[in-house]
């Protein structure tokens, strides 16, 4: 449907030789145009492969990438370069990004005029307006890379971004390198600036709580698999992947009816030699003989509501507590 943001579907495997790692397989996964979609997973899982095969960074070895109804892959090259300004990626480390020679002003106003969105003339005002817009002082644009904190940086890497009018932007990790009451300001700044723009975030985080705070639909990801997809209040509140329910179990949180949750126990296997079946049996507290053989597929279980667990194959009154605690 040309409605969708975009669609991904299928067995989507990362290109890149020697791994035969499946970074992301079996996803299929439909993103509405304003949606905050988190992507959540321990580091290895294929959350950032997943997000860089959605900005068009890194093609699928397999599968395909819809892009407003149709498939990047097939694009061509005019609707491609549109695809690739509407979907922007912000990355963790700033300042990896930034090229340290270049004044913020070239930083964030280079490609849009490059690109033909604004003209030579119109990008002092132009970057000025979205310094604003991220929180900063206008008079900032002359200065370094260098010259900023963390978080002031990010809120560069940002306006950058934004000065490509996506619509589509993928943060991979965007908060992570930043103290916890910046975090806090960050994820507020993309929250209005989701408002102001009209934007659909792709919101990839090992940190649930994170991902919590700012997506409505939440994808939780292990081993280079998809196991939950749920609206956030669902994920939070009946969650029903054991290890989503082990993630929870790990949030610091007060709240009691989280604390029927465990947190996670055992080491994460490497993505090169993943468990047969499902992968997170070594880990599962409610492993059961199957689990060892045959991966379970991801199947719905409510409204927008997938898991892949073999538990749900069970009649309601076999399956263990926390599974059945709403
Ligand atoms: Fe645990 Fe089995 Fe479900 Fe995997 S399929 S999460 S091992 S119960
Ligand atoms: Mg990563």
């Amino acid at each position: 449907s040309p409605d969708l943001a975009a669609r991904i579907a299928g067995m989507l495997g990362a290109a890149t030789p020697p791994s035969v790692v499946k970074a992301v397989d079996g996803v299929d996964l439909d993103i509405l145009p304003g949606e905050v979609v988190g992507v959540v997973g321990e580091s290895g899982c294929g959350k950032s492969t997943l997000g860089r095969m959605i900005a068009g960074i890194n093609p699928p070895s397999a599968g395909d990438i819809h892009y407003r109804g149709k498939s990047v892959a097939a694009m061509d090259n005019k609707t491609r370069r549109s695809f690739e300004l509407d979907v922007q990626m912000i990355f963790q480390n700033p300042m990896a990004s930034l090229n340290p020679r270049m004044r913020v002003e070239d930083i964030i106003g280079e490609a849009p005029v490059v690109h033909g969105l604004i003209k030579r003339g119109e990008q002092k005002e132009y970057v000025a307006g979205l310094l604003r817009q991220v929180g900063l002082d206008p008079a900032y644009a002359q200065r370094y890379p260098h010259q900023f904190s963390g978080g002031q940086r990010q809120r560069i890497g940002i306006a950058r971004a934004l000065a490509l009018k996506p619509k589509v932007i993928v943060c991979d990790e965007a908060v992570a390198a930043l103290d916890v009451s910046i975090q806090a300001q960050v994820l507020n700044l993309f929250t209005e600036l989701r408002k102001t723009y009209d934007l659909t975030y792709v919101f990839i985080s090992h940190n649930l709580g994170v991902v919590g705070h700012i997506s409505d639909r939440v994808v939780i990801m292990y081993l280079g698999r998809v196991v939950e997809v749920a609206n956030t209040d669902t994920v939070f509140n009946r969650p029903n992947h054991p290890y989503t329910q082990a993630l929870l179990g790990e949030l610091p949180s007060l709240d009691a009816t989280r604390r029927e949750y465990q947190p996670i126990k055992g080491e994460l296997p490497s993505p090169l030699a993943p468990p047969p079946g499902c992968t997170f049996h070594p880990r599962c507290p409610h492993v059961m003989p199957k689990c060892k053989t045959e991966a379970p597929s991801l199947k719905g279980i409510g409204i927008r509501h997938l898991s892949a667990c073999h538990l749900n194959d069970l009649p309601p009154e076999q399956r263990p507590a926390p599974l059945n605690a709403h």
